[in-house]
C-alpha cells in the first residue's frame, strides 16, 4: 500500500488526484490532506479518505474545521506551520498542488521526510530549482513533474541519454486571448481571462495561461528540471492542447507526447511511476481530430514570455523575484487595480530594480535566501503598483 500526502487537496489538481485514488482505494492510504478556504470540500474529503492529519492554510478557519472533524480521531492543524509540520509525516508519495510560492516549503519538507514528490506546483521549481533538485538528490527521492508539458518531456526522456538532448519544445494553447487583438487584450477583464478554451483549471493558473505567465513559469521550470540552457527551450502555440511537448535529439529526431487535455494523465503517470497503469482518460481519435496546428507566440501580446528568457539568462534568484512579483501583479489584476498587460510591466520593473546579477552570488541552495528574495519581489511589486497605477 502506498502512503500519500496531498497538499492543496481542495484545488483542481488535488481533486483530480483524489479522483484517481478513489478509483483504487485498496492501493492507497491517504495520510495528509491540506486545503485553504474551501472547508466543505476539505471536510468531505477528510470524512471519505480518513487521513491522519488535515490542515487548513488559514488560522481563522481552524476552529470550524476542528469542530466539523471532532470525534473522527483526525488530527487538525492550521496555518503555514501546520502545513509544514504535516509535510514532515513520512509517506511514500506527496502531491505538491498548493498554488503559488506557498507550495515550496511543504514540498521540500516532504522530500526531506522521504517522499517522492509529484510536482504540480511549478512555482517551487521557478523560485528554488537548484534547492529542489539538491533536496531530491540528497534524500534519494524522485521529483516527478506533473505539469503536462514537463511530464511529457520526462516521459519522452525515459531510456534516453540526456546528453543527447538538443532542444525541448513546450506547447501553449494561447489561452483565452489567443485570437484577440492587442487592443482587446489591453482592456480584458479578470472574468474574461479566467476562461480557458481547453483546460479546466484553478482561477489563477487560468489567468496565467491567458497572459502566458503560466508558459513563462514553465519555461523556467523546464530549465531547472532538465538542466537546459535558454537556447534549448522553445515555445510554440498549439491550439488543440493535445501535443504537450517534444524533445529534439542530436540526430534531428523529435519525440512527442500526445494525450487528451486531462491532468489525470500526468498525475496518474506520477502516481504509478515507474510503472504505467490504466488511467480513466479519453482515448484520442486522431482521424476525428484531423489536424494539429502550430504557430510562433507573439511576444508583444505575451510579454511575460519574453521576460522568462531574461530570467533564464540572469539566473540566481531572478526566478524567485519573477514569480513573487507576478503573484502580486496577478492579485492586483484580479482586484481590478491594474490592467491585463500591466501585470508584465510590474514584473519587468521589479526585475530591473532588483539588480539580480549582483545578488546571484549568494547561496542559491539556502531556503532563507530564496524566501528573502521572494519577499523582496512582493514588496517591490506592491510599490510599483502604488507608484504607477
Ligand atoms: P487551485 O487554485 O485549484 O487550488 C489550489 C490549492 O491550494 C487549493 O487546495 C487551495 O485551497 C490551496 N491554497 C491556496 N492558497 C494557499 C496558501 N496560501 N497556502 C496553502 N494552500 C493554499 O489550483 P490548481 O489546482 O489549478 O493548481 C495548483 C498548482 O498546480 C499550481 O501551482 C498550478 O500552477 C499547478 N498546475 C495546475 C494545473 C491545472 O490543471 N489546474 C496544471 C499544471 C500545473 P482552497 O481552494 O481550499 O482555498
Amino acid at each position: 500500500m502506498k502512503h500519500l500526502s496531498i497538499f492543496g487537496a481542495t484545488g483542481s489538481i488535488g481533486q483530480s488526484t483524489l479522483d484517481l485514488v478513489r478509483r483504487n482505494k485498496e492501493l492507497y492510504s491517504v495520510e495528509v490532506l491540506t486545503g485553504g478556504r474551501n472547508l466543505d470540500r476539505l471536510v468531505d474529503n477528510a470524512l471519505e479518505f480518513r487521513p491522519k492529519i488535515v490542515v487548513t492554510a488559514y488560522e481563522d478557519t481552524y476552529q470550524e474545521l476542528k469542530e466539523r472533524l471532532s470525534g473522527t480521531g483526525i488530527e487538525v492543524g492550521s496555518g503555514v506551520n501546520g502545513i509544514n509540520d504535516s509535510a514532515s509525516l513520512p509517506v511514500d508519495w506527496a502531491m505538491s498542488a498548493i498554488v503559488g510560492a506557498a507550495g515550496l516549503e511543504p514540498g521540500l519538507r516532504a522530500m526531506q521526510s522521504g517522499a517522492d514528490l509529484a510536482l504540480a506546483n511549478k512555482e517551487s521549481m521557478v523560485a528554488a530549482g537548484p534547492l529542489m533538485r539538491q533536496t531530491s538528490f540528497e534524500n534519494d527521492v524522485a521529483l516527478l513533474p506533473v505539469d503536462s508539458e514537463h511530464s511529457a518531456v520526462f516521459q519522452a526522456l525515459i531510456g534516453e541519454d540526456r546528453k543527447a538532448i538538443e532542444r525541448v519544445i513546450l506547447t501553449a494553447s494561447g489561452g483565452a486571448f489567443r485570437d484577440w487583438s492587442l487592443a482587446e487584450i489591453t482592456a480584458a477583464t479578470p472574468e474574461q481571462a479566467a476562461t480557458h478554451p481547453n483546460w479546466d483549471m484553478g482561477q489563477r493558473i487560468t489567468i496565467d495561461s491567458a497572459s502566458m505567465f503560466n508558459k513563462a513559469l514553465e519555461v523556467i521550470e523546464a530549465k531547472e528540471l532538465f538542466n537546459l540552457s535558454a537556447s534549448q527551450i522553445e515555445v510554440v502555440v498549439h491550439p488543440q492542447s493535445m501535443l504537450h511537448a517534444l524533445v529534439g535529439f542530436q540526430d534531428g529526431g523529435l519525440m512527442a507526447h500526445i494525450g487528451p487535455a486531462d491532468m489525470r494523465h500526468a498525475i496518474g503517470f506520477a502516481l504509478n511511476y515507474p510503472n504505467r497503469s490504466y488511467l480513466p482518460v479519453e482515448r484520442l481519435d486522431l482521424v476525428k481530430i484531423g489536424r494539429f496546428d502550430f504557430s510562433a507566440p507573439d511576444l508583444v501580446k505575451y510579454p511575460a514570455l519574453r521576460l522568462a528568457y531574461d530570467v533564464l539568462e540572469l539566473g540566481g534568484f531572478s526566478g524567485a523575484v519573477y514569480n513573487s512579483a507576478k503573484e502580486i501583479a496577478l492579485d492586483a489584476f484580479i482586484a481590478q487595480r491594474i490592467g491585463f498587460l500591466d501585470m508584465a510591466k510590474v514584473v519587468e520593473a521589479v526585475l530591473e530594480r532588483v539588480f539580480i546579477k549582483s545578488m546571484s552570488k549568494e547561496n542559491i541552495f539556502c531556503l532563507e535566501n530564496v524566501l528573502n528574495m521572494d519577499h523582496t519581489g512582493r514588496i517591490y511589486a506592491k510599490e510599483e503598483i502604488e507608484k504607477k497605477f
